[in-house]
């Protein structure tokens, strides 16, 4: 049986294989079979973590944290669960792959998923130019129009990376003001080959077999206006994956996990800040976050939720100590 088991693999799941590694739990981490390295894998240039004054591109950061983590005893599975029971003492997991995981502790860090914006045409159009990831398949649209739709940091890292391929760059926007942080708002309101449609929502997007451009809708006037546009790049946030957890651990009304918190009241068994509904069971990262959702910010309650984990494992230790002692 594994002490701790790490389900997920972005900054959250690898912070806390870190933690939990060096603890000297030897955790394994089901990490993707085709995501590891979450989010971060279609990013670009991260500015903001620290420590990597110049940047450092998403898909390097990520591979340097799992070779941290490897370093020290984590061990990677390149494998998905599927299927998982928390509720006993004895952590059940298994996955796509046929493998059976049991573990004392189990650290949930399966972060979040491009939200999509429900169109019958996006499904249809969906990797014939519909896309969720810039940095995947920007490359096939050199010299051509193309749409981007959101208003936050991911969409205007996804505008202006594109203007490297693309003749033009609208951005759909359904309100008239960003909500990217300004430095990024800034570089994209000035950038020569980036446009706006403020207060406007993609309502159809055409095209049999690739798109030849969309119908938006002015939310004021509820005009319809037709654009040109050869891709349409989805950028309007992201829902929790947390379906794996969903008859297991108490989750919010739109599928986050709910944990303890730092206002926690601080009494025994209670004082841990990544804890679930679930004993032995600790959850961090985008998975539990629709506020911060930064690489920082998941990496932080990774390391929070391995020294949970770790707190609850010397608890379980110290408890069956006693029993023994006792008999
Ligand atoms: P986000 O901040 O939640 O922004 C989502 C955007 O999509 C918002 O502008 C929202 O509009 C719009 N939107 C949501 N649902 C929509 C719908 N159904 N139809 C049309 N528009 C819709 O998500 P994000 O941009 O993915 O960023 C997530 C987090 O990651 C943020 O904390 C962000 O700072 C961070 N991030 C950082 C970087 C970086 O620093 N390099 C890069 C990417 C992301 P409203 O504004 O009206 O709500």
């Amino acid at each position: 049986m594994e002490q701790v088991v790490i389900i997920g693999s972005g900054p959250a799941g690898y912070t806390a294989a870190i933690y939990a590694a060096r603890a000297g739990y030897a955790p394994t981490v089901i990490a993707g079979s085709v995501t590891a390295g979450g989010n971060l894998i279609n990013t670009t240039e991260v500015e903001n973590f620290p420590g990597f004054p110049e940047g450092i591109l998403g898909p390097e950061l990520m591979e340097r944290m799992a070779n941290q983590a490897a370093r020290f005893g984590a061990k990677l599975v390149s494998d998905d669960a599927v299927e998982v029971s928390l509720t006993g003492a004895v952590k059940q997991i298994k996955t796509l792959g046929g493998q059976h995981f049991e573990a004392a502790a189990v650290i949930a860090a399966t972060g979040s998923s491009y939200k999509e914006l429900g169109l019958e045409s996006e499904k249809r159009l969906a990797g014939r130019g519909v896309s969720y990831c810039a940095t995947c398949d920007g490359f096939f649209f050199r010299g051509k129009e193309l749409i981007v739709v959101g208003g936050g940091d991911s969409a205007i890292e996804e505008a202006v990376f594109l203007t490297k391929f693309a003749s033009k760059v609208t951005v759909v926007h359904r309100r008239g003001e960003l909500r990217a942080s300004r430095i990024m708002a800034e570089r994209a309101l000035a950038h020569p080959q980036i446009e706006f449609a403020w207060h406007s929502v993609v309502e159809d997007i055409h095209g049999d077999s690739a798109v030849g451009g969309v119908t938006l809708r002015d939310l004021r006037s509820d005009q319809l206006n037709r654009l040109d546009a050869h891709g349409v790049f989805v950028a309007i946030g992201h829902t929790p994956n947390s379906d794996l957890f969903k008859d297991q651990l108490a989750l919010d009304r739109d599928g986050y996990i709910i944990v303890d918190g730092p206002s926690a009241p601080d009494e025994p068994g209670n004082a841990q800040h990544q804890a679930t509904s679930q004993p032995g069971v600790f959850a961090c990262g985008d998975v539990v976050d629709r506020t911060y959702r930064q690489a920082i910010t998941a990496a932080g309650s990774g390391a929070q939720a391995a020294l949970d984990a770790q707190d609850y494992l010397e608890e379980l230790a110290a408890d069956a100590a006693i029993a023994a002692a006792t008999v």
